[in-house]
C-alpha cells in the first residue's frame, strides 16, 4: 500500500524523524486557514500516489494568502499523470542549503536490504543512476545484524554530503532504518533530504510504501481510506477474488495463481491482450464463477472471455456445474472460450457440451483456446 506524503511524513514522525508541521486539507478555504495556522511562507502540495509533482506544477511556494488562494484552487482537481488531485499538504516553508537522496528497500537478489544515498536529491534519482552511478552510495544490510553508526556513518561519509549534514543525516538515517523494519514498509524513501542553512537535516519529502501482509500488526485504517484502487479491482476485491485490472481486451478466469499467468502469457503469445489476471482458486463453484463473471462482463474493455480450468482437487464436472450455473445467473455480453482439463475433464465437457453455441465455445488445448478468445475479440491471433 502507498501512502500519500502526508501520511508517510506521519508515518515518519512517529519515528523521530523531522518534517515539517502542516495540514492536510480539501478545500481552498481550509487551505488559506492552514496556512494561517502553520505560519507563512508555505508549500502547497498536490498529494496523489505519484511522483514528479513538483515538475507538474503540483508543489508551489505561497508566502501570502492570496497566493495560496490560487495555487490551491490551481491544484485542487489537478490531472497529475492520471491522478486527480483531492487532497492538498500545507506545509511552513523550508530554507534549503543542499538537497540529498535516502532510501532504503529490500535487495531480493541479494536477500538483504539496500540503503541509497546520494548528494545529487531533489532529482529523480533513476536520472541520477543513469548519469552518474558513482553518485550514489549503497549499503546492503544483513536483517539480523541491522543497521548500526558506525556502518551508517561510513556510509555518509562515502556519499559526500556536506560535513555539516553528517550528524543529522546519521540520525535521520538510523531512524528512517526503523521505520522501513519496524514500521514493515517495502519501501522508504526522502527526495530531497534536506541540509537548511541553520546545519540541520530535514525530510522535505516522503514516499513510503507498506507491506499489506503486516497490515495485521498495524493500525492502518486511515491510510487505507485514500487508497484510490482501480474499480474494476474495488469491485473484484469486494467479493474477495485475486484480480489485478490489466489494459487489454480478453477476460481472463483461471483457477490458480500460476495456471492464470500461463493464461495471460498465452494469450500474448498468440497476439492477443490480457483485460485481467483472475485467480478464481480451488474452490470454482457457482457463486465463486458467477463473481468472476460479473466482474469481467462489466469491464467495457472486455471483447471476449477465455476461462481457463484444470481440475485437481475440484473435480471438472463440479467446475462445469458452477459454469453453468454462473451463465444462468450472470447476462453474459462477451463471447466466451472454455478450456477444461484435468480431473474428470470429459464428464465436465460433457455437462457444458448442450450449452455450447457461437457465443460459449470449448477448446481442447490452451493454445487453441487462446487463439479463439482472441478470434472471438475480433482479433487476427497468431
Ligand atoms: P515531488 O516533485 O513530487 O518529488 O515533490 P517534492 O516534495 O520533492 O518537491 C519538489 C521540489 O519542490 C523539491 O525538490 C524542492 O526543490 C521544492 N520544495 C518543496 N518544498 C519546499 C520548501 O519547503 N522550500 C523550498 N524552498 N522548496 C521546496
Ligand atoms: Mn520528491
Amino acid at each position: 500500500m502507498d501512502l500519500l506524503e502526508f501520511q508517510g511524513k506521519q508515518f515518519f514522525a512517529g519515528f523521530g524523524i523531522p518534517v515539517s508541521e502542516g495540514r492536510a486539507v480539501d478545500s481552498v478555504e481550509d487551505a488559506v486557514a492552514a496556512a494561517e495556522a502553520v505560519g507563512y511562507p508555505v508549500v502547497v502540495k498536490a498529494q496523489v500516489h505519484v511522483g514528479g509533482r513538483g515538475k507538474a506544477g503540483g508543489v508551489k511556494l505561497a508566502s501570502n494568502e492570496d497566493e495560496v488562494r490560487t495555487h490551491a484552487q490551481n491544484i485542487l482537481g489537478m490531472d497529475i499523470k492520471g491522478h486527480i488531485v483531492r487532497i492538498l499538504w500545507i506545509e511552513h516553508a523550508s530554507d534549503i542549503a543542499e538537497e540529498y537522496y535516502a532510501s532504503f528497500t529490500l535487495d531480493r537478489s541479494a536477500k538483504k536490504h539496500l540503503g541509497m544515498l546520494s548528494a545529487q536529491g531533489g532529482v529523480e534519482i533513476e536520472a541520477v543512476a543513469a548519469k552518474d552511478p558513482d553518485a550514489i552510495a549503497k549499503v546492503w544490510i544483513d536483517p539480523v545484524e541491522g543497521l548500526d553508526e558506525s556502518t551508517c556513518r561510513a556510509w555518509v561519509k562515502q556519499a559526500r554530503l556536506n560535513p555539516a549534514a553528517e550528524d543529522g543525516a546519521v540520525d535521520i538515517l538510523l531512524k528512517l532504518y526503523r521505520a522501513y523494519t519496524e514500521g514493515d514498509a517495502d519501501l522508504v524513501e526522502i527526495n530531497p533530504l534536506i541540509l537548511k542553512p541553520d546545519g540541520s537535516v530535514h525530510a522535505l519529502d516522503a514516499k513510503v510504501t507498506l507491506d499489506n501482509n503486516a497490515g495485521f500488526r498495524h493500525d492502518w485504517g486511515d491510510y487505507e481510506l485514500t487508497q484510490v484502487r482501480d474499480e474494476r479491482e474495488q469491485a473484484a476485491h469486494d467479493k474477495g477474488l485475486q484480480y489485478v485490472g490489466l489494459d487489454g481486451y480478453v477476460g481472463i478466469i483461471a483457477n490458480g495463481a500460476g495456471l492464470a499467468m500461463s493464461t495471460l502469457d498465452v494469450v500474448n503469445q498468440v497476439g492477443g491482450e490480457p483485460a485481467n489476471f483472475l485467480d478464481i482458486g480451488g474452490g470454482a463453484n457457482a457463486d465463486v464463477m458467477a463473481g468472476a463473471l460479473e466482474i469481467i462482463n462489466n469491464d467495457p474493455r472486455v471483447k471476449s472471455i477465455f476461462i481457463n480450468i484444470f481440475g485437481g482437487i475440484t473435480r471438472g464436472e463440479e467446475v462445469a456445474n458452477g459454469i453453468v450455473e454462473a451463465l444462468s445467473r450472470v447476462d453474459i455480453t462477451a463471447p466466451i472460450v472454455i478450456r477444461l482439463d484435468g480431473t474428470n475433464a470429459d464428464q465436465g465437457r460433457q455437462i457444458l457440451e448442450p450449452h455450447l453455441s457461437d457465443k460459449l465455445q470449448m477448446q481442447p488445448t490452451m493454445l487453441e483456446a487462446a487463439r479463439t478468445a482472441v478470434a472471438l475479440a475480433g482479433g487476427t491471433p497468431s
